[in-house]
C-alpha cells in the first residue's frame, strides 16, 4: 500500500457513477485511479478528488494496471480561495496541464509536484492577507526560498508572478533554463530590461547588440521578464506568461494546443480589458 500527498490535475467521468481521476502524487509521478460511486453524493472521498486539490491518497501499485483504485483519500487543501478567482482558477488549471500532458511520464515528479503545490498554495493564499502583508511576507521567505523570489500579489486582478515564476521553473526543471540575467550576443550582463526576447531560442539581447534593429518582443514582455529577475511585481502579467508559454511550446513541441489555455485567454479578457 502506498500512502502519498497527490495534487488532482485532471478528473473526466466514467460510467453513470464514476470518475477517472488524474492526480500528480509526490511518490509516484502521474497515477490514473478509478474512482467508481465518486459522483455520489455519499462517496468517502467528498472534495478530496477534485480537480486541483490537493489531498492524500492510499492505493495500491500495480505496475500492469492502467487504473488503479483509491482506498482512502482525504483534503489536504482544496484551495477555496483560489477558486472564488476565476483568473487565478485558470491560471491554476493551464499549470496543471501542463504538467499532465508534457511531464515524463511513468517516473516520480517529486520536483513537479512541490513547484505545483507552492504555486497552487500561493495564489489561494494571494490577496488574503492583502497587498501589504503578502509583501512582507515575500521579504521574509525570499532569502529561504528561490522559488518564493519576487512573488507579489498586489490587487485583486493581478495573479502576481506566480504563473510566470512556475512556467520559468517548469522550463528549468526541464532542461530548458531560460538565463536572464545576461544578453545571449555579448554575454554582458543585464542592468536594464533586455531590448528583445526571442521565444524560438530564449534569447535575451542587450540594447546595445539590437542596435538599430526593432525589437519583435513587446515593451511589456521585456518589463516582465525584467521584473522575473530583480524579483518585482508583474505589472500585466499576461505579456510574460505568453512570452514564457512560446519558448516553453518551442521546446517541448506542444503537439495540440493546450485546451485550458482558452479558458484562461476568455478570462483575462475580464480581468485585462481596459
Ligand atoms: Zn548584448
Amino acid at each position: 500500500m502506498i500512502k502519498s500527498r497527490a495534487i488532482i490535475l485532471h478528473r473526466f467521468p466514467y460510467s453513470d457513477s464514476s470518475w477517472i481521476v488524474k492526480a500528480l502524487t509526490e511518490e509516484c509521478g502521474i497515477v490514473s485511479f478509478i474512482v467508481k460511486g465518486g459522483k455520489s453524493k455519499d462517496s468517502p472521498f467528498k472534495g478530496a478528488l477534485d480537480p486541483l486539490a490537493s489531498c492524500e491518497v492510499v492505493f495500491r501499485e500495480n505496475p500492469h494496471a492502467e487504473l488503479l483504485f483509491v482506498k482512502e483519500a482525504s483534503i489536504l487543501n482544496w484551495h477555496k480561495n483560489l477558486r472564488e478567482n476565476l483568473l487565478y482558477l485558470a491560471e491554476a488549471q493551464v499549470m496543471a496541464e501542463i504538467i499532465l500532458r508534457y511531464a515524463p511520464q511513468g517516473v516520480p515528479l517529486q520536483e513537479e509536484f512541490l513547484l505545483l503545490e507552492e504555486a497552487l498554495s500561493q495564489l489561494d493564499e494571494g490577496d488574503a492577507g492583502g497587498p501589504e502583508a503578502t509583501a512582507l511576507e515575500n521579504r521574509a521567505d525570499s532569502a529561504s526560498n528561490p522559488i518564493a523570489v519576487g512573488r507579489e500579489v498586489t490587487s485583486p486582478t493581478s495573479a502576481g508572478n506566480v504563473f510566470a515564476r512556475f512556467l520559468l521553473n517548469i522550463c528549468d526543471l526541464w532542461g530548458y533554463h531560460l538565463d536572464l540575467t545576461a544578453c545571449s550576443c555579448c554575454e554582458t550582463a543585464l542592468t536594464e530590461p533586455p531590448a528583445d526576447f526571442q521565444p524560438e531560442t530564449g534569447a535575451l539581447i542587450c540594447k546595445a547588440c539590437l542596435g538599430v534593429s526593432t525589437s519583435r518582443a513587446r515593451p511589456e514582455t521585456l518589463r516582465g521578464l525584467w521584473s522575473l529577475r530583480t524579483g518585482t511585481s508583474l505589472i500585466q502579467p499576461q505579456f510574460t506568461e505568453n512570452a514564457l508559454l512560446a519558448y516553453l511550446r518551442n521546446h517541448i513541441g506542444f503537439m495540440k494546443d493546450l485546451k485550458s489555455l482558452q479558458f484562461l485567454n476568455e478570462t483575462r479578457k475580464l480581468y485585462f480589458s481596459p
